[in-house]
């Protein structure tokens, strides 16, 4: 028993040594696990990928392709559940100026900063994204007139009182900002869409640095 006992281990001990050199003799609970790892990897990346192709690169906000998707999605699902929901634009007032006076690095700096603060202090069920150029849109799920207009002032103040720093200069800017809200009368999400769009040309219209709430059909 003393010679089978030490012949066990030495048997143990050239497999490790096998396994060592030639890295492929693995036991079938080696593989599994292997290769279970290398799937959830995979997994991860494949997400990580998906997520990035949702988003805009500079300020890594929701890109328009995938706030069109949400849009759509959560007009849909209004009609059917009977929430309301909301949609804003947001557009910085007189951007050409910043980019004009302190250079196209500092309304880049502008974009990120002002992306940071719509996604920070938004609720955590609102989808942000940046819509093209200096025109963001926050989708407002289960948001109604009185909630979306609260929401859309507040990010109008916050905006105004930020400071903005960027190689010495520091200065403020203003957005406008235009909301339409879900009613049973709209037959797309490009009505809604296309409202929210009118209300912030009037904002701007208006003299800027405001919120218009259009009317719904
Ligand atoms: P308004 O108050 O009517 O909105 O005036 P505005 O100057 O903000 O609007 P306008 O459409 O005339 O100009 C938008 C500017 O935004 C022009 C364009 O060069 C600039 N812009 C768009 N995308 C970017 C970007 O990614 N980075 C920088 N730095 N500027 C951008
Ligand atoms: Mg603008
Ligand atoms: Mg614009």
């Amino acid at each position: 028993s003393t010679l089978s006992s030490s012949s066990a281990a030495s048997d143990v001990y050239k497999r490790q040594t096998i396994n060592n050199v030639l890295a492929g003799i693995v036991s079938y609970r080696d593989m599994t696990h292997a290769l279970r790892k290398s799937y959830f990897m995979l997994e991860e990346e494949k997400t990580r990928l998906e997520d990035r192709a949702n988003r805009d690169p500079l300020t890594g906000l929701y890109n328009r392709g995938y706030l069109n998707t949400q849009l759509t999605y959560h007009f849909e699902l209004a009609k059917r559940s009977g929430n309301p929901m909301s949609v804003m634009m947001l557009d910085i007032d007189h951007f050409k100026d910043v980019n004009d006076k302190y250079g196209h690095q500092c309304g880049d700096e502008v974009l990120k900063r002002t992306s940071e603060i719509l996604s920070e202090k938004s609720r955590a069920i609102n989808i942000v994204g940046r819509y093209g150029g200096e025109e963001f849109m926050i989708i407002g799920p289960i948001s109604d007139y009185k909630s979306s207009q609260y929401m859309a002032e507040r990010f109008r103040v916050m905006m105004k009182n930020e400071k903005f720093r960027c190689s010495e200069n520091i200065f403020s800017i203003t957005i406008s900002i235009g909301v339409a809200v879900w009613s049973a009368s709209f037959n797309s999400e490009n009505d809604l869409l296309k409202l929210a769009d009118d209300a912030l040309y009037t904002a701007k219209r208006n003299g800027r640095n405001q919120v218009h709430i259009a009317e719904s059909p």
